[in-house]
């Protein structure tokens, strides 16, 4: 089968942003000019295209990861829609996952936010090349030098102007292409100056501050330039290039997508400095049989294998799943291995996403990235490969739920149905989860803050017509341990016939923070045989889910099996699980448990007559706050505040500006709970068991 695109010739990429950066507008823009979209959506009208989803029209963002191509300069440009709105990290996470480059998205007035900070460290995670975009030059107080200097210092990273703007706000005339060495102007009023008066100066300083940057970095521009030789705008940018897809740099464009300005250069910057699929390493996965580690490089001869990074149910179409193609190609209609859950399925249709039409296409090559029907069992994260060529590359991790409500139909009738509809969105949302107390038969669900679950319950009403109730909602505490013990469990019953007989010795200690569970079996010469070992496991992992003295579920444990006995005749699973059991749950005890709760990353903006009273507002919530930064007015606070302590917070915080501040809030970290308020908690557990 031949290729329908060259390789080197797409760029998968995601537009990343802080709320309110501009991604959508910017987003809109490029596809004005790449897409087929002829006519410009506009957030503040509500017709954008890409926020597909009719809530997010109403409310202005854009939750949902859905793939759109388009095309630029014979290049296709898949762009990877990631949320712009901070309590959906999983899903900038589950994105970066699959892109090959990022366009950041700055506010020009607003500089470098929080949001940017964490989402900049998921990037370099995954080690994803970036370009900036300085938006919202026309606006009062834009200002790209500070932007720059916040770009350098609180991303920690080499940000390479090649771009300058010409003037700024009303002014905002034209920008200085640094690397082409001319001027490119925007359409200007009448009576503003002329652009070029006084640029040349400017223009010459900073190209060459541009080039002697580059000559430090990269040797093919240190050679020439120690000649004193004229340098090409050609090998400028190959150098460029390659500074930013090693991730040693980061080009820094700027304009204003409101009134589209800047954004064919910042097309071009797509095109010229991020990586194609051929840049990036070859994948490493596994072969699900042997362990054994394989590579896939990205080439249309290798096996198949593609990563679902985004399941969307769509209430006209079905079951939409996107995938990433790594290695390979396949058809529609093809049968697969999801090696992740070990099935094998059937592709249907396969669809190219384009802004505002969907293109139905045969097959499906390396370094593209298609929406498949069909697929009845694949979730977010899996892997789908060739089935006689098994692959497994390294499963999304997603960050556990942080906090939980109770919920319920309004009408009686609905309860089956709002079942249902809970179960699809877990699947497309692996970040929320649902569970039933099985003792009040309640529905809990489970997500990574408040307006996550919000969201997620207009969704059942607007999509699935059901109204809910929600509870209040609940902080998800988790528990673990803090000294290392050996633990040891023995289950022996003796009744009549055939007895039970199960004995452990298990090594608890604490683990890192954030590294689950570990469970290790050093059993030597047969004192458990073989086959009761899963059973020890299950043991441990049933004391971990239904918590220590706390009633919360325990993390951060590495667990060794590394002795016991058993009987020939009266051993069993069940006697094992037990006696795991026990000795876990004893051992969680000796280990000296706490409770950890989970911390929020606040940060606030707010005018400056209102400082005093948010900075006493946070204090009365046990904020610790890192940082507050003035400018113009209006300062930031930066803190970081316990998720207990933020309900309600965004109501107080309005009244108390009188709706003037606003604020962003994601999960940061979980935290020892101090121990006053941790008895309470075992109390109230304890109590409404
Ligand atoms: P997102 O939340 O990052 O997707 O941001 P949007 O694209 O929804 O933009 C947020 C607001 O900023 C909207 O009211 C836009 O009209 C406005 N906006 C976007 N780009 C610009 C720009 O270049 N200049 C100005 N003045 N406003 C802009």
């Amino acid at each position: 089968m031949s290729r329908t695109f060259p390789l080197e010739k797409i760029r998968n990429i995601g537009i990343i942003a802080h709320i309110d950066a501009g991604k959508t507008t910017a987003t809109e823009m490029i596809l004005h000019h790449a897409g087929r979209t002829y006519k410009v959506g506009s957030v503040d009208a509500g017709t954008a295209v890409m926020d597909w989803m009719e809530q997010e029209r109403e409310r202005g963002i854009t939750i949902s990861a859905a793939a759109t191509t388009c095309h630029w300069h014979e290049h296709w440009i898949n762009i990877i829609d990631t949320p712009g709105h901070v309590d959906f990290t999983a899903e900038v996470e589950r994105s970066l996952r699959v892109l090959d480059g990022g366009v950041v998205i700055f506010d020009g007035v607003a500089g470098v936010e929080a949001q940017s900070e964490a989402v900049w460290r998921q990037a370099n995670k995954y080690g994803v090349a970036r370009i900036c975009f300085i938006n919202k030059m026309d606006r009062l107080g834009a200002d790209f030098n500070h932007t720059v200097v916040m770009i350098n210092e609180r991303l920690r990273s080499k940000a390479l102007p090649v771009q300058l703007p010409v003037g700024s706000e009303k002014l905002f005339r034209g920008v200085i292409d640094l690397v082409e060495n001319k001027v490119i102007p925007f359409a200007v009023d009448s009576n503003s100056d002329s652009i070029t008066e006084g640029i040349e100066a400017l223009q010459a300083k900073h190209r060459q501050a541009l080039i002697e940057s580059l000559a430090e970095l990269d040797e093919q521009i240190m050679l020439p330039y120690l000649d004193g030789q004229d340098i090409a705008a050609s090998e400028i940018k190959a150098a460029i290039r390659r500074l930013t897809i090693s991730n040693r740099i980061v080009p820094v464009l700027c304009g204003s997508a409101l009134r589209d300005k800047g954004i064919q250069s910042l097309l071009d910057a797509i095109v010229d400095y991020l990586p194609s699929p051929l840049d990036i390493p070859p994948v490493l996965a596994t072969n699900p049989r042997t362990g054994e580690e394989i590579l896939r490089l990205t080439s249309d001869d290798e096996p198949f294998s593609a990563l679902a990074f985004k399941t969307v149910s769509d209430p006209f179409m079905g079951r939409l799943v996107y995938m990433r193609v790594y290695s390979g190609s396949t058809k529609a209609g093809a049968q697969v291995l999801n090696s992740s859950i070990d099935k094998k399925e059937r592709l249907g249709k396969l669809y190219v996403m384009h802004a505002d039409h969907r293109e139905e296409v045969d097959h499906a090559e390396a370094g593209t990235i298609v929406a498949t029907l069909g697929l009845k069992m694949t979730s977010t994260g899996e892997t789908l490969c060739e089935p006689t060529r098994p692959v497994l590359f390294e499963a999304i991790r997603f960050a556990e739920p942080v906090l939980s409500m109770a919920v319920e139909p309004k009408s009686r009738a609905d309860q089956d149905k709002l079942d249902d509809t809970l179960a699809k969105l877990a699947i497309e949302d692996p970040t929320f989860k649902i569970n039933h107390d099985q003792e009040t038969g309640q529905t809990l669900i489970s997500g990574m803050g408040e307006l996550h679950l919000e969201v997620l319950m207009e969704r059942v009403f607007r999509e699935y017509g059901i109204r809910v109730n929600a509870g209040k909602p609940q902080v998800a505490y988790k528990g673990t341990i803090t000294v290392p013990v050996e633990s040891e469990g023995r289950f022996v019953r003796q009744s009549g016939g055939r007895g039970q007989f199960g004995h452990v010795w298990l090594r608890i200690e604490p683990g890192d923070r954030g590294s689950g569970f570990e469970f290790r079996d050093q059993i030597r010469s047969g004192a458990i045989p073989k086959e009761f070992i899963s059973s020890v496991e299950a043991g441990v992992k049933g004391v971990l889910q239904s918590g220590g003295l706390s009633g919360y579920p325990v993390v951060d444990v590495k667990v060794t099996l590394y002795d016991g006995s058993f009987h020939e005749v009266d051993s069993s699973d069940v006697a094992f699980r037990m006696a795991a059991f026990m000795a876990m749950r004893d051992g969680i005890n000796k280990a000296k448990p706490i409770i950890l709760e989970p911390i929020m990353e606040v940060e606030i903006t707010t005018p400056d007559q209102f400082l005093g009273d948010a900075i006493g507002d946070l204090h009365s919530r046990r904020a610790h706050i890192e940082g507050i930064e003035s400018r113009d007015e209006s300062s930031t606070i930066r803190c970081l505040v316990p998720l207990a302590e933020t309900f309600g917070f965004a109501g107080d915080l309005r009244s108390l500006s009188q709706g003037r501040a606003s604020h962003t809030m994601q999960f940061h970290h979980h935290e020892e709970l101090p121990q006053g308020l941790a008895e309470q908690i075992v109390a109230k557990a304890g109590r409404s068991r």
